[in-house]
């Protein structure tokens, strides 16, 4: 080999190379890994599919601001774990052009200057990579007027998110999510038990292991319903105070609620005595709850009832759920959702009533691969031929064969060098190959090809045509 003189001298020395590794949180998915997630993916667009949900594929950056507004500024994922950025000028921006302009001049660019010309300084914007996608979903509803089409819309979506949380198993700084809105004029208890109903078939059809579906009703933001519980609970939580932990108690008085979503032990026993939600609902939510639970029933959806499923933000309303699997430790919910009618309106659309979930597919995929049939459940792999070709007729019509049998679905190694049959029928069986192709300019010459079964090392004759009729009978 010649050695590049140029590449030799201008590599770094050894202390200067760095070895870059993802970054904490993140990961790469790699195959044959990747084959599950797909396998995963493909039946998600095949089951929503069936419920008539049409997918849509936001950006992964929005403002920081719709976030803040839909997800809610005292939230953990948007007060500390967003990656928010200040978007920096287009060149031709006037911003730009004025800070610039002051600079060529020599001049320092004041703050007060700078807000003159342009306001407050705070209305920059900035962006933040997408914790979740309902608001996304949302957005997107409002700008492109799609209350104006049949309602409601179904849509789910499927990528990335990221969230700064502190890294653990089933827990990753970017993760990927599979969810699905309804959004129309309509909250008919139907629609929330077809969502529930959908996400249970996904999961029933990946042969999800330890399906539970848990739900409740958290009711609306009204006096004599929620927000009078949460006042209830609020003094009562208050009379116990002194046996809670610390975050329960900052909880009291920021989101009395959240107080239920506690897993610490020794407040378990607490929890337990303080009023439920469900004997405080309005009539018309406990109406809309019971008809949701007789929709599920009648839809052969088994349910538990979670008194403590809350969700904090006030345009959250009505049925929650939560679905947990097996084998993912403290981690285990795969798939969070609710109703939350007054969302799109507070994004500056119409009124809209909503409903939707995310299912956590990082935490779906380790359950898969905690199950013993996951494997099977990546679906039939085509046969897999490797071309075991030596001299020049030979590559010719492996090539041709290549072409042929990828075009009927078939998987081809095709060596990009001649190799001795030994060493091919090796690498063949390293690769995991069905079956060799033998290729030598004596078989082309007698139009009779061999194919070796390398499970049991049995041969076949065919001529061309008929070696691809049986492979893609496989
Ligand atoms: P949420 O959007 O917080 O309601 O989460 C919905 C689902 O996304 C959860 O039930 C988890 O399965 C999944 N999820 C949320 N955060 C993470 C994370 N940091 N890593 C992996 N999965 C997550």
């Amino acid at each position: 080999m010649i050695e590049d003189k140029r590449v030799t001298e201008a590599a770094p020395k050894k202390e200067q190379r760095r070895k870059f590794q993802a970054i904490r949180g993140t990961r790469d998915l790699l195959p044959p890994g990747t084959a599950l997630w797909n396998h995963v993916e493909e039946t998600a667009h095949a089951v929503f599919g069936t419920f008539g949900f049409g997918e849509m594929r936001p950006p992964i950056f929005e403002p920081t601001e719709l976030f803040a507004r839909a997800v809610g500024g005292d939230t953990d994922i948007v007060s500390k774990e967003m990656y928010s950025f200040a978007e920096s000028p287009e060149p031709n921006d006037p911003k730009a052009v004025f800070v610039k302009k002051a600079l060529d001049l020599g001049l320092g660019v004041e703050v007060d200057d700078f807000e003159k010309a342009f306001g407050e300084l705070s209305s920059l914007a900035t962006i933040s990579l997408r914790p979740e996608a309902t608001a996304s979903v949302c957005r997107a509803y409002i700008e492109h007027n799609m209350q104006q089409l049949p309602q409601p819309q179904k849509l789910y979506y499927m990528g990335p998110m990221f969230r700064r949380e502190r890294p653990q198993k089933g827990r990753y700084r970017q993760f990927y999510q599979i969810g699905a809105e309804v959004l129309g004029g309509v909250d008919a208890p139907a629609i929330d038990a077809e969502v529930i109903e959908m996400v249970m078939t996904f999961f029933d059809k990946l042969k999800l292991p330890g399906v539970q579906l848990e739900i409740n009703s958290i009711g609306h933001a009204a006096d004599n319903c929620r927000r009078g519980y949460v006042a209830l609970l609020k003094s009562e939580l208050e009379k116990v105070k002194d046996k809670l932990g610390a975050d329960s108690q900052r909880r009291i008085e920021a989101n009395p609620l959240r107080v239920l979503d506690s897993k610490l032990e020794h407040e378990q026993p607490i929890i337990a005595t303080l009023p439920k939600i469900a004997d405080h609902l309005c009539d018309d939510c406990k109406t809309h709850y019971a008809a949701v639970k007789r929709e599920l029933e009648l839809r052969g959806v088994f349910y538990k009832e979670n008194w403590r499923l809350v969700r904090g933000l006030d345009y959250y309303m009505r049925t929650t759920f939560e679905i947990t699997a097996q084998g993912l430790g403290s981690q285990n919910a795969v798939c969070g959702g609710g109703r939350y009618d007054g969302l799109v309106e507070l994004l500056g659309g119409p009124p809209t009533k909503g409903i939707g979930f995310a299912i956590g597919e990082d935490r779906l995929i380790l359950s898969l691969q905690e199950a013993k049939d996951a494997a099977l459940a990546t679906g039939n792999q085509p046969p897999f031929v490797y071309i075991a070709w030596m001299g020049a007729n030979a590559y010719a019509a492996a090539v041709r064969a290549a072409k042929n049998l990828r075009a009927a679905g078939i998987r081809v190694e095709l060596p990009p060098v001649e190799q001795k049959f030994g060493k091919a029928l090796e690498r063949a069986s390293k690769l995991g190959a069905q079956y060799a192709l033998i290729l030598g300019d004596n078989e082309v010459a007698e139009g009779t090809w061999t194919l070796k079964t390398l499970a049991d090392g049995t041969q076949q004759k065919f001529t061309e045509p008929h070696l691809l009729d049986f492979l893609k009978k496989l």
